[in-house]
């Protein structure tokens, strides 16, 4: 698979260091746990949608557009990163935030992700949580077409076939330091959304044949919905690198047994996720994805289905500015001269 016949523009930091977690992997003494550290993309706090706007904003350019558009939920870490990544191009941008919660505090609506969208300089449009947000933005596109503006509309999530090659690259990327480490990957686990990521990693690691299966968590959609949503992205964009085919449909697993009460709210496996990885490895996991994916990890561990002597990599997918859109969800004290 040669990426390099498709247009680019160079926005992350790649490639983005594969690590091993020897405390966590000791305290919950089963597999050795690995992660590949795309919080660490680099634009506006990073996370997994940089991969995907190096791809998507090199088309608008190619395109002419003169202003991106996408949409997400009011905390989403996508349009925060691509508030960021059209600043960097000199694009402006403008966000359909849509209300998937109705979490009313001061936190939610205007700290994380949303201060950052601002600090961008992002113009922002606040939905209601509305079946199709994707019909939105083509309507909101089309609104400033007649307007004489050059709109470039990115789906939600970045997730069509050209936002997929991010991952497709992250699978060749992902493969090769493991090969040079010597390290054997047993599995691959993350936080499946809107399906790019996982579509794009398996449509990789298939092209390439690489041996390595591939369990996303998801957040949102049930079992049978996001396999197929992942499916049908998965095949598209296998067919987009000239490997039509490689990717089957019993390749694409992906278990929503840790959504919890829905997308956006936090679950008490996932607040344990995140103090686990915040106090063994000092490192921070997002209260919406990648921890619900690690409390999965965490749990399908504790259960047995991944034992010592495996390698287990964990995608971690980036986020952790919405931590600060969750604060009250930890239960500390209000204030830093309390216990
Ligand atoms: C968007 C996102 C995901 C999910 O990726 P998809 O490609 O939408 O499936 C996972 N983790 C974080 C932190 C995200 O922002």
């Amino acid at each position: 698979m040669n990426l390099a016949r498709f247009p680019r523009l160079r926005l992350a930091h790649l490639p983005t260091p594969l690590e091993h977690l020897p405390r966590l992997s000791a305290a919950l003494d089963g597999p050795e746990i690995w992660i590949k550290r795309d919080d660490c993309t680099g634009m506006s706090s990073g996370g997994n949608k940089t991969r995907k706007l190096e791809f998507l904003l090199a088309e608008a350019q190619a395109q002419g557009a003169d202003i991106v558009l996408t949409q997400g939920a009011t905390q989403s870490n996508h349009a925060r990163q691509t508030a960021a990544c059209a600043a960097r191009i000199g694009l402006d941008c403008h966000l359909l935030l849509e209300d998937r919660t109705q979490k009313a505090d001061h936190d939610y609506t205007a700290s994380g992700n949303v201060f950052l969208d601002r600090l961008h300089g992002a113009t922002l449009e606040h939905h209601p949580a509305t079946p199709d947000m994707n019909a939105e933005l083509a309507a909101a596109a089309a609104r400033l077409a007649v307007e004489g503006r050059r709109p470039y509309a990115i789906p939600g999530g970045g997730s069509n076939p050209v936002g997929a090659l991010g991952y497709v690259n992250a699978a060749l990327e992902l493969v090769s330091q493991a090969n040079d480490a010597g390290l054997r990957i047993d599995h691959v686990v993350h936080a499946t959304g809107s399906a790019g990521t996982q579509a794009g990693l398996i449509a990789g690691l298939r092209g390439m044949h690489a041996g390595v299966p591939l369990l996303g968590i998801g957040v949102r959609a049930p079992k049978q919905r996001q396999e197929e949503n992942v499916f049908r992205l998965a095949a598209a964009t296998a067919e987009l690198c000239g490997c039509a085919g490689a990717v089957r449909r019993e390749d694409v697993v992906a278990n929503c047994d840790y959504v919890g009460s829905g997308y956006g709210f936090t679950t008490p496996a996932a607040i344990e996720a995140i103090q686990m990885l915040a106090r063994l490895e000092g490192i921070l996991l997002d209260p919406v994805y990648s921890s619900k994916a690690m409390a999965g990890l965490i749990d399908l561990v504790r259960r047995g289905e991944f034992s010592r002597g495996q390698n287990i990599v964990f995608v971690h997918t980036g986020g952790s500015v919405g931590l600060f859109g969750y604060v009250r969800d930890f239960g500390f004290p209000p204030d830093a001269t309390a216990p």
